[in-house]
């Protein structure tokens, strides 16, 4: 006999809802904290104890609850911020599904108060029993509201066993807090644990505070290595901290981005982060950035997951090319230029300063000897070309300080390896494979595009079965196909005839190519896939093609270099990402020699 059906009592089914949503306490963390600025409050202050499995508090000064809604609040389904359709597909709250406190209060003990007025009268509810009834009280409670959960997963015993140690838990709540506080800096909000104060994130009012706000979640080094960016296009706006470069990190944990105040995790979004960087990062290692769009809320659908932690773009792609773009261009601005004046906030100077970490890839130098040879003659040829077009005038010496370039003058070589130079500050270090490398490598990619991508006829044309999405990809982006470099005919509707392909590439497989390049069409709109192994071929012909160590430049061919970097986009990173140049400035060198104490 098959069994009847029953209803589930309300707790129940939305203890399965708190499935998807409530995890773990940082979850919950996460809700409140976005229920409080939904409410406007500029005052919270996050009291945790246990790692959040004993007591997560949130108390803040925003607009409160009515008293006779304090029960609706606990009910699922049930929220202030929108009625109908229309307020669903152009939501601006973080919150909007009305599930978070119903499924915090079925595994939990909850308790509400909330006030909406000045003075100290409030009211509160706890959801208590089966069907969560809840009984409303008077409390003393000032203007704002208090959500008080003990007791994490008390009745749920199986998801209980999947906490881990308070500390870890501790640490997935800071993580939500840190977000939170990048993304809403006017918000005064204080985190305490087990009684004692972990942070206070201050309102950050001027770009002061900001940077001071920015430092305290990655790190002051961050900041002394960050490039700030700000762009528009249209009704779309990024703006942030990216850092350099040479800046990177093995793991991709520090990477926020925010879209219209929301945290999200995007693959569309990461992509075009990782393309904007692919030119300038060392292979495996991973950016770090705080970066915040802001895009008319009908462009973006965030009802997506229960978490909202995904959203999907009505405009993908004009959304990726427009983070590309705006990153990418951000990372080209960084080239040597020294402000002696402001020598924190000299961003593109930040791969200057000799107390960062040790530069994260392996150095080549020293291994082989490459001695002189053809390359180098080469070389010579081309230092000789430039001093002819320059003026040997322009490479000597200016009489006054006004006229030092950001690198200086070069004053000698170091074992064939460094070039010396001086400039206002005081010392720079240039490293001159590492810099040649970058310009010869900018130059070989400007002249190639303005020649275009050669095609190369395949002997045998090759057919290429595909799926009906692929084909019909090919045959809508057949004129970028035919600019990248491809001959392609349509055979069938699951399979297409390839004539010609780009030339750089005709010792890669045609099929594999192919299939690759359809792909990033039908997942980003768009293909920098032969672009990117352009770059990468023109790198590895850029890097033998540089100038060796063991080489001897004169004083002029030196001087030449350096003004070729300050000229040269991304100039501040040879193509791996390691930093070309760094700086001594007189007062750190006072610090070696303790003058001046
Ligand atoms: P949602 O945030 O999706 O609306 P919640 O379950 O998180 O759903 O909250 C339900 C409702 O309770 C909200 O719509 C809001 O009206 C009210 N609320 C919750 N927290 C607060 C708060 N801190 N201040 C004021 N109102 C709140
Ligand atoms: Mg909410």
């Amino acid at each position: 006999m098959p069994k009847r059906i029953l209803q589930l009592t309300t707790r129940l089914s939305n203890q399965i809802a708190a499935g998807e949503v409530i995890e773990r306490p940082a979850s919950i963390v996460k809700e409140l904290l976005e229920n409080s600025i939904d409410a406007g409050s500029d005052r919270i202050v996050l009291d945790v104890e246990g790692g959040g499995t004993r007591l997560v508090r949130i108390r803040d000064n925003g607009h409160g609850i009515h008293q006779d809604d304090l029960r609706l609040a606990l009910c699922r389904h049930a929220t202030s911020k929108i009625a109908d359709m229309t307020d669903l597909e152009g939501v601006a709250t973080l919150g909007f599904r009305g599930e978070a406190l119903a499924s915090i209060a079925s595994v939990s003990r909850l308790t509400l108060t909330s006030n909406q007025l000045e003075g100290n009268e409030g009211w509160q509810v706890t959801a208590a029993g089966e069907d969560m009834q809840a009984e409303v009280m008077p409390a003393p409670h000032g203007k704002g509201t208090t959500v008080e959960v003990r007791d994490l997963f008390f009745n749920t015993p199986a998801r209980r066993k999947f906490l881990r140690t308070e500390k870890t838990e501790l640490t997935r709540i800071e993580d939500i807090v840190r977000k939170i506080s990048l993304s809403h800096p006017f918000v005064d909000l204080v985190f305490n644990h087990n009684g004692r104060v972990l942070r206070h994130f201050t309102p950050g009012l001027t770009g002061m505070d900001e940077s001071r706000r920015i430092a305290s979640v990655f790190g002051q080094g961050f900041v002394e290595n960050a490039v700030y960016l700000d762009e528009s296009h249209q009704e779309l706006k990024l703006y942030g901290w990216i850092g350099l470069p040479t800046w990177s990190r093995s793991q991709a944990d520090q990477q926020y981005f925010f879209v219209n105040g929301r945290m999200v995790r995007d693959k569309l979004i990461t992509h075009a982060v990782r393309q904007a960087y692919q030119d300038v990062l060392y292979h495996g290692r991973n950016p770090v950035f705080s970066l915040f769009l802001v895009l008319d809320p009908r462009q973006v659908d965030v009802n997506v997951h229960p978490t909202k932690h995904e959203v999907r773009f009505r405009e993908s792609r004009q959304i990726h090319d427009f983070i590309f773009r705006a990153i990418h261009r951000a990372l080209a601005d960084v080239r040597p230029q020294v402000d002696a004046n402001s020598p924190e906030m000299g961003g593109a100077a930040g791969a200057a300063s000799f107390d960062q970490p040790a530069v994260q890839s392996s150095i080549r130098f020293g291994s082989g000897n490459p001695g002189p040879g053809g390359a180098v003659a080469e070389e010579a040829r081309h230092y000789g070309d430039l001093l002819s077009q320059v003026g040997s005038s322009a490479l000597l010496p200016a009489s006054s300080d006004d006229d030092i370039p950001p690198l200086g003058y070069a004053i000698a070589q170091l074992h064939g390896i460094y070039i010396l130079a001086e400039n206002a500050a005081g010392l720079i270090v240039v490293d001159m494979h590492a810099a040649h490398e970058r310009i010869t490598y900018e130059r070989m990619k400007l002249a190639t595009d303005s020649e275009g991508i050669r095609m190369q006829p395949l002997l045998v044309p090759i057919s290429v079965a595909l799926s009906e999405r692929e084909c019909s990809a090919a045959e809508e982006h057949e004129a970028e196909l035919t600019a990248l470099g491809f001959d392609i005919q349509q055979a069938s509707d699951e399979s297409i005839v390839v004539r010609a392909i780009p030339g750089m590439l005709n010792k890669s497989n045609p099929e594999m190519l192919i299939r690759d390049v359809l792909s990033d069409f039908l997942e980003y709109g768009s293909s920098t896939r032969i672009r990117e192994h352009r770059d990468e071929i023109l790198s590895t012909m850029a890097c033998h093609g540089a100038v060796r160590a063991n080489r001897r430049l004169t004083i002029p061919e030196m001087n030449a270099l350096l003004r070729d970097m300050e000229a040269t986009e991304r100039g501040g990173q040879c193509n791996h990402g390691r930093p070309t140049w760094a700086a001594l400035s007189i007062a750190e060198l006072d610090g070696l020699f303790l003058r001046g104490r």
